[in-house]
């Protein structure tokens, strides 16, 4: 089969570190034979700059016949004033609208050498490798009715929380197939105790279980409950797996437990194709960080890990996933840093393209 990757490098450092991730590309081609055929298109800002649309409809048309989808990030100041419409941010929801991608996988890894850059204890996360799965098409961001209304002499803001049976049913499957690719357990949260989207939600989870995935450990959980117990012992979760709102608080708690921001990928998949892969868009979890882009001075981990995603999740690479995810820990272990990364413990100061060849070396290394 072939495989087929578009890259949108989009604004500030995207480009920057998304030339690191094409290193690893070209490595995977020339030592493991795993070869990409790769289209590069334009997605935020620098769309708007030269064809007056964040996403046009080709780039768009490509992102959905492609196998993947891997993003830099888009925005800047630059931009900032342009009309809602037109803005970067749009491009990127475009993309995850049109490809209907429901769930949004957000590892929380703590790389042991990082271990101190955590706000929490050492021995709180020293080891830790969670995933947080979120519900991302459906619940309270999307449901009708919403509004601002008059209603008397005030005004009342409305949101709904609303979902289908077959909504929760089809992120439960994917909880449970991560599971079982993992360390086999699911905690599923919401707030069945005062929600009933929390009591459908926590029965059909437990369907879906019982009648397809007997073999993988459940458990269910308040989401306020979960957040406490994440942040006093998040080794305790494999899988967890919540709605839009929940997710989207508690991916950020999670995220934060590892330390930073330039550490963190993130996928969002969508329904098989043809072929039986999923649709999917792969991407760090930061933004286009202006205030450091064009100084060589970003950390291309968070691009590079969710390459790695892509292997594992896209391209049935696991293996490949792990070598890489392996020279990303080496390399750490070694102790180079970019700037975002030292700290007290001092460490070896690196570049953007200084990281980049370094894991290709670590790589070179693992044969
Ligand atoms: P940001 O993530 O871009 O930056 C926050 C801070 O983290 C900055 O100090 C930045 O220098 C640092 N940082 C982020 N990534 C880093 C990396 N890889 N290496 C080293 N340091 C890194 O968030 P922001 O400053 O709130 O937003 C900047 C722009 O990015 C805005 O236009 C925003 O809309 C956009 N944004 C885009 C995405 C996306 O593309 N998915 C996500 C968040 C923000």
């Amino acid at each position: 089969m072939t495989n087929t990757l578009l890259i949108l490098p989009g604004d500030g450092i995207g480009p920057e570190v998304m030339a690191e991730v094409r290193k690893i590309i070209d490595w995977m081609g020339a030592r493991r034979g795993l070869v990409f055929e790769v289209s590069e298109d334009l997605v935020g800002g620098c769309s708007y700059d030269a064809h007056g649309t964040p996403l046009t409809d080709a780039a768009m048309a490509k992102a959905q016949s492609v196998d993947a989808v891997l993003l830099g990030a888009v925005g800047g100041p630059k931009w900032d004033d342009l009309p809602f419409e037109v803005k970067p941010e749009r491009g990127l929801l475009r993309l995850r609208k049109e490809m209907d991608l429901y769930a949004n996988l957000r590892p929380a890894k703590c790389f042991d050498a990082l271990a101190d850059f955590s706000s929490m204890k050492r021995e709180v996360v020293a080891g830790l490798d969670i995933m947080i799965l979120r519900e991302l098409t459906s619940g309270i961001y999307f449901g009708e009715p919403r509004g601002i209304f008059e209603e008397g002499n005030e005004r009342v803001g409305i949101n709904t929380q609303r979902y289908t049976e077959s909504e929760i049913a089809r992120i439960a499957r994917t909880g449970f197939e991560l599971a079982r690719k993992r360390d086999n357990r699911v905690c599923s949260m919401e707030k069945a105790n005062v929600m009933e989207s929390g009591v459908l939600w926590r029965q059909v989870v437990t369907e879906i279980h019982d009648a397809e995935y007997p073999d993988v450990e459940l458990s269910h959980m308040y989401a306020d409950a979960g957040a406490m117990q994440l942040s006093r012992r998040p080794k305790q979760f494999d899988v967890i797996v919540t709605d839009n709102l929940f997710g989207d608080i508690l991916s950020d708690l999670a995220a934060m437990l590892t330390g930073s921001l330039g550490m963190l990928p993130s996928a969002s998949l969508g329904a098989p194709m043809e072929n039986g892969r999923p649709k999917a868009l792969y991407e760090p979890v930061h933004g286009s960080a202006p205030d450091i882009a064009g100084q060589g001075k970003a950390n291309p981990i968070a691009c590079i890990l969710s390459f790695a995603m892509a292997l594992r999740y896209s391209f049935d690479a696991g293996a490949e996933a792990d070598r890489l995810e392996a020279a990303v820990e080496k390399v750490l272990a070694d102790g180079l840093r970019t700037a975002d990364l030292t700290g007290p413990e001092g460490g070896t100061p690196v570049g953007t393209a200084e990281m980049g060849d370094a894991i290709v070396a670590a790589l070179d290394a693992s044969l």
